[in-house]
């Protein structure tokens, strides 16, 4: 089964036509920086890689390019576009309607729209996904899969914001949970590994968004982002937590608009508002040069972390694991370093020399003394949409 993944983002479209069930990657690549003068299109198939600058002006365009690659005679992957069997969107919020991977339907689009007020970053350039998908390859099938899907388990007492309950109950204001297939995927595989009939873990996704969730017998009872992605731990450019007073004193006090508190909060702030840059490689960098900025930015991080294992620990009462994932989880030894230092507390020990190996498979990093195994599991969220689009399509 040719099953095509689709990310689509708000200026970019990534994408990965993975063979089921051997998941085999046959293609990928991204439609970047959608109506800029600097558009790139990059494509890779077995070993030939391609970059095509022609402009591309919208996501409809973005994708009839990716089509138009897919059924290249020369580097294509496929003759015709119905030898597509199935499409799995990317889908980021998904509210309350779902908690499973789901067939696209009107009704379906129609409650993507509606969640679109919760993730408008997000949800209304899937939704346009979806309906350009629809049009270039009408025989697929279509497929949604949530991020928040995986974190409809939370028991109340984790999901629920202390207000007054109509705020509940008619508007829906409550944690939803994001990363949920990155976390679905990571904890699993930690969970074979494991071999354990019954796991508490703690699953730490660190890209430019960054989260944790708190795991018991593979299911998500608590988590870091809220009612929308911005909660929680410092982010690339996204503050997590604050006191939600700063938001009155911004617009009252310094006259900013409900706007201008949003893009601060959301896209100014986090690594890139503490030292000027948002990509973690830099700040390590100036961490190591001396710059106290820096240096202070990765201090926060790493605490902002530490508090919530110390949190999530308490709350499933025990921990087995500790899963590191995602661009800065898998790759950034220093950080994973501050994060697990001086957490015997908890029965947390880093093994230093192991901590320090590159590589791109599942791996421990504890020492042989830690109660709690510590891991590196390399988060793959396209592969857990096509195994989930193929589970779905052979029942
Ligand atoms: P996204 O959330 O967009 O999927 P990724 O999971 O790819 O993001 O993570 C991207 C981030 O990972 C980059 O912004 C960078 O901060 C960080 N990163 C990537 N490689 C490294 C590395 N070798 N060392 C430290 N951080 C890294």
């Amino acid at each position: 089964m040719n099953i095509v993944i689709l990310n689509a983002g708000s200026s970019s479209i990534k994408f990965q036509l993975i063979r089921m069930p051997t998941e085999e990657v046959i293609c990928s690549g991204l439609v970047e920086r959608i109506g800029s003068d600097s558009s790139v299109f990059k494509y890779t198939s077995e070993g030939v890689e391609i970059e095509d600058t022609e402009k591309i002006t919208t996501h409809y365009a973005g994708l009839q390019k990716i089509a138009a690659y897919l059924l290249d005679p020369k580097i294509g992957a496929v003759k015709s576009v119905d030898d597509i069997d199935a499409i799995g969107h990317r889908v980021v919020h998904g509210g309350d309607s779902f908690a499973e991977t789901t067939p696209v339907t009107e009704a379906v689009k129609a409650e993507i729209k509606e969640y679109a007020s919760l993730a408008p970053l997000h949800n209304p350039h899937n939704l346009e996904g979806i309906r350009v998908a629809e049009q270039l390859f009408p025989k697929a099938r279509q497929v949604a899969v949530f991020d928040t899907a995986f974190h409809q388990t939370m028991p109340d007492k984790a999901r629920r914001y202390a207000l007054p309950d109509t705020f509940f109950s008619e508007h829906k204001i409550k944690v939803y949970g994001f990363h949920g297939t990155s976390h679905k995927y990571v904890s699993e595989k930690a969970i074979a590994y494991l071999g354990k009939k019954s796991s508490k873990i703690i699953s730490i996704h660190l890209g430019n968004g960054c989260s944790m969730t708190a795991i018991v017998d593979g299911k998500s009872v608590d988590h870091s982002m809220g009612f929308t992605p911005s909660n929680g731990l410092i982010m690339g450019t996204r503050c997590g937590d604050i006191d939600h007073s700063v938001i009155f004193h911004l617009m009252d006090t310094l006259g900013y608009t409900a706007e201008q508190v949003n893009t601060l909060l959301n896209k100014k702030s986090g690594m890139l508002g503490l030292t000027g840059f948002n990509d973690l490689r830099d700040i390590q960098a100036g961490a190591e040069k001396g710059n106290v900025a820096c240096q202070l930015a990765m201090d926060m991080n790493a605490y902002r972390i530490k508090k919530y294992i110390g949190a999530y620990a308490a709350a499933m009462n025990g921990l087995d694991a500790v899963i590191f994932t995602a661009g800065i989880g898998e790759n950034s030894a220093i950080l994973r370093k501050m994060v697990c230092s001086n957490m015997d507390v908890f029965g947390i020990v880093l093994d230093d020399t192991k901590n320090g190996v590159q590589s791109d498979t599942l791996r421990e990093i504890n020492a042989d003394t830690s109660k709690v195994k510590l891991m590196v599991i390399p988060t793959n969220e396209e592969l857990e949409i096509a195994k989930q689009v193929y589970t779905l399509a052979r029942r």
